[in-house]
């Protein structure tokens, strides 16, 4: 049969902002786009068809910040974000042949980016690197496919200068330049984050997780919250995603009988306990830490002995999570506005992916049903603006020309049913059929991608919304 289309989906609401559309349709796909959208198509002409009534039919999701490496048991990652309804991921962290690895291997239909992680003592020789070691980091993170650098302040600080030449190199560069803030001066906190907005000094940067640096650790939560907020509207040349689950993500190796990381003691010395290996040890046992455990192919949150005795066999490299953000802050970044209407936080992202707690419709939802957010507004959030800010401008709408990239999802019950990406359903009803992934790369890494067996997408950073919103500051 020589069918019109590849797959039909029928019966449920189509919402696309973009195109000023909420009604019940079908659309056809064909060829990984979309090719029709209408009332009623000839279901007869296609090869596939999905139901989708009762449920609402979106632009597939785009998480502006996830983790698909190794360090973070990345096969099961994947997996994750095509049960989450997500489509589209920017991993945070690289390294980005262990990502392009695992997405060779363990691929779930998803697209990545990836931005390749700064780390003094491993990729630069120590925490204040030259600007021509930058350059060069930068020059073969973009051969490797990574479509620029994420600087890792909050658990591996630089100096400030060297943040601030970092952020310099990338952007003479075009390279996509993310931030976890955090220097040698401050750590993952309030002024840490007001400190990176000034260090850009108006020049493009992510500035990844607003919500996580306002935990009440120097001042009233709401005070810190509201500080940063206004510090964001003040430097529009900021971009920036937060998250609304309340768990965080972070490594709990110790050596010497410490946390490795700065974000692991903040967050056990925020509940009382010592920032030891033997304070962790006493979370973990008492609820406050949870294990990140895999189990039945995804990875699950897990506290108590078990938790312990894993952290143990790991010999103390076990990723933990903390439920460590409060709800006040999570409600403040996902809803907050300028004074012209425009959000002030990009978007809704879940710092998840193979750290479980990809949660963008399990929680997000509940903000358009507590009327903070309209559905137009979720949409806007956790697909159009993180498409435009990545360049990716066939995504983020559902319209003839599109990338096939849909998210089904059950309102009432707050889950994704079904995850369609490049035209092919790899998620329906909580089991994953999807493989491969398609990775967004620059011209220079396309082969690099190639080389793994990979699908290379090629993106234009310097024309992504991403630099062009400092062409809207200056005007
Ligand atoms: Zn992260």
């Amino acid at each position: 049969m020589n069918a019109k289309y590849d797959l039909v989906i029928f019966g449920g609401t189509v919402i696309d902002p973009i195109m000023n559309r909420e009604e019940r349709c079908e659309i056809g796909i064909r060829d990984g786009l979309i090719q029709d959208v209408a009332e009623e198509l000839d279901r007869s002409k296609a090869s596939q068809t999905l139901d989708a009534t009762g449920m609402l039919v979106i632009p597939g999701l785009i998480d502006m910040h996830v983790h698909l490496s190794n360090v973070y048991h990345g096969q099961y990652g994947h997996k994750m974000l095509a049960l989450a309804g997500v489509t589209t991921g920017l991993d945070m962290a690289g390294p980005t042949d262990e990502v392009l690895a695992t997405a060779k291997k363990d691929g779930a239909g998803i697209s990545v980016a990836i931005l390749d992680g700064i780390r003094p003592g491993y990729n630069v020789k120590d925490e204040d690197p030259g600007e021509d070691e930058l350059e060069k980091l930068i020059e073969r993170s973009h051969c490797n496919g990574a479509i620029g650098i994420k600087l890792r302040g909050g658990h591996y600080p630089m100096t400030p200068e060297a943040t601030a030449r970092a952020i310099r190199v990338a952007n003479e560069q075009k390279a996509y330049v993310a931030y976890h803030a955090g220097s040698t001066r401050f750590g993952s906190v309030v002024e840490g984050a007001l400190e990176g907005i000034n260090l850009a000094a108006g020049r493009a940067l992510h500035l990844a997780h607003v919500n996580s640096y306002c935990r009440g650790t120097s001042r009233p939560i709401m005070e810190e919250t509201e500080d940063l907020v206004n510090a964001l509207i003040a430097n529009p040349n900021i971009t920036c995603e937060a998250y609304v689950s309340e768990f965080n993500g972070t490594t709990a190796k110790c050596s010497n009988g410490l946390p490795e990381s700065l974000v692991t003691r903040r967050s056990l010395m925020t509940r009382g306990f010592e920032a030891t290996e033997k304070g962790m040890e006493e979370a973990l046992r008492s609820g406050w830490a949870y294990a990140n455990m895999p189990e039945g192919g995804i990875m699950t949150l897990r506290t108590g002995e078990k938790a312990v005795e894993f952290w143990r066999e790991l010999n103390t490299a076990a990723f933990v999570s903390f439920p460590i953000n409060p709800p006040e802050t999570r409600f403040r970044f996902a809803t907050a506005k300028r004074k012209d209407g425009s959000f002030v936080v990009d978007g809704i992202s879940t710092d998840g992916g193979a750290i479980p707690r990809n949660v963008i419709i399990q929680v997000g939802l509940s903000l358009v049903k507590l009327n903070a957010l309209t559905m137009a507004d979720f949409i806007y959030k956790t697909s159009i603006r993180p498409a435009h800010i990545l360049g990716l401008s066939n995504k983020g709408r559902l319209s003839p020309g599109a990338d096939a990239d849909i998210t089904i999802v059950d309102f009432e019950r707050q889950i994704p049913r079904s995850t369609i990406a490049n035209g092919k359903i790899i998620m329906h009803g909580g089991v994953v059929c999807g493989s491969g992934c398609r990775v967004l790369t620059t011209k220079r890494g396309e082969e690099h991608v190639r080389s793994y067996g990979l699908e290379p997408n090629v993106i234009d950073v310097a024309n992504s919304g991403f630099y062009q919103r400092l062409e809207q500051v200056q005007r």
